[in-house]
């Protein structure tokens, strides 16, 4: 199981809890922890401390599964053989669950001008520098598609607002957000209604259908793929995201990300599983699709290992919380079919959701961790 994030630690809980001891899963992450990513936000603006939002592989405890830190170094999907830092490693089954990697230098003048608050270390530096923040001009603005999280600009912006009015720095500020969609969630056309009137209500500056290309840092101007401008004091980006080169170098990657059967999950390569944001599924790279492929991956592994056959398919559902700012939360349930328009429905915004979310991310650490996670 190559990645430890929200795909491969679902696929870890379901077949320990299936298999207990008689289960021999390596899982292999070459980070020490795992950080949701709505924490990343959390820690940003100040709201939770970076301690509490750190989830450390050490403290996990799942039967039959062996968590081993390595950066994997290559992977031969036909021999279903990894080299890592710690050594080869060869699998019946092999998972590759290793995310979108992020690259800021990939825009000019972002790592010299500007801020990204996609990464853990980007988005927790961030929250020193919007402590010492002074008011101004502040820019969200995406730099390339595809892009994980399609809420998480949105909540940005409008937490920066949040932010910026509890300090009394609202009036002497503007936010602006650049996205490269025409509207903020376009599958859901709901939520994408309740966030532009958040937007309007908030005086956010809109701007749909553009990406940034660069920062000029001399001039303290974003400039934008059609060759607009915008001034800013401070630039929160999200960055390119490409997948890890050791999944370029595999194979595995068809234009950029890995092709899989949209039912099953399984590469071109027999025996050999992608889930979440490494993959070109088709649903949008967020935490809950990964978890929802994953649990059909770990059904079919099971099926496997029992020696039958199971019928369960990858549904394409996703549900996940949006951010207003001031306690308000809205849910956006949302259905990807292969060949088919999105369908789904948008709840709130409502102070009510903050418990089901507070309830989403407990249940998973319960689950991933085990008892101390
Ligand atoms: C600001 C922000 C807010 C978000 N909010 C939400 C939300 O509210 N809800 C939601 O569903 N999603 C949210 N997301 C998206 C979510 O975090 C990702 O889509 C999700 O983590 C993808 O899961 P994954 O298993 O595919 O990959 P990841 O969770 O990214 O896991 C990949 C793992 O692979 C490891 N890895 C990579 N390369 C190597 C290598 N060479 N060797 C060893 N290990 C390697 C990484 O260390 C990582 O642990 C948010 C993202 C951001 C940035």
């Amino acid at each position: 199981m190559l990645g430890a994030g929200f795909g491969g630690l679902e696929i870890a809980a379901l077949l320990s809890a299936g298999f207990g001891d008689a289960l021999d899963l390596v899982l292999i992450d070459k980070s020490d922890c795992f950080v949701f990513g709505f924490s990343k936000l959390d820690v940003m603006f100040g709201r939770h401390p970076a301690d509490g939002a750190v989830h450390r592989y050490a403290d996990l405890v799942q039967p039959g599964v062996r968590f081993v830190r390595a950066d994997v170094l290559s992977i031969d999907p036909t021999a279903k053989r990894v080299d890592t830092t710690a050594g080869p490693f060869v699998a019946d089954i092999l998972v590759v669950a290793l995310g979108a990697d992020l690259h800021p230098e990939a825009t000019p003048g972002l790592v010299e001008g500007g801020h990204e608050f996609y990464t853990v270390a980007g988005a927790f530096a961030l929250s020193e520098v919007l402590a010492d923040f002074r008011g101004g001009d502040v820019v969200v603005g995406l730099t390339s598609t595809p892009f994980k999280c399609p809420p998480a600009p949105s909540e940005t912006a409008l937490l920066m607002c949040e932010f910026l009015t509890a300090r009394g720095l609202r009036d002497s500020s503007t936010v602006s957000l650049v996205m490269p969609l025409p509207l903020p969630i376009p599958p859901s056309p709901l939520a994408s209604e309740a966030l532009l009137a958040a937007f309007a209500d908030r005086g956010i500056a809109w701007h749909p259908d553009r990406l940034v290309r660069a920062l000029d840092v001399a001039r303290r101007r974003v400039v934008l793929a059609d060759g607009g401008e915008l001034p800013y004091d401070l630039f929160l980006g999200v960055p390119t995201h490409r997948v890890p080169a050791v999944v370029a170098s595999s194979g595995l990657a068809v234009d950029g990300w890995v092709p899989v059967d949209p039912l099953t999950l399984e590469t071109r390569f027999p025996g050999v599983y992608a889930v979440g944001d490494v993959t070109s599924v088709g649903t949008p790279k967020a935490g809950v699709f990964a978890e929802g492929q994953a649990a059909v991956v770990a059904a079919r592994i099971a099926a496997l290992l029992r020696g039958d056959a199971t019928d369960r398919t990858y549904d394409g559902r996703g549900v996940c919380y949006v951010e207003f700012g001031a306690g308000q939360l809205g849910k956006v349930d949302v259905t990807f079919l292969s060949g088919q328009p999105p369908t789904g429905g948008f709840e709130g915004p409502s102070s009510a959701l903050m418990a089901d979310k507070v309830e989403f991310g407990r249940s998973r650490i319960e689950r991933w961790f085990g008892q101390r996670g």
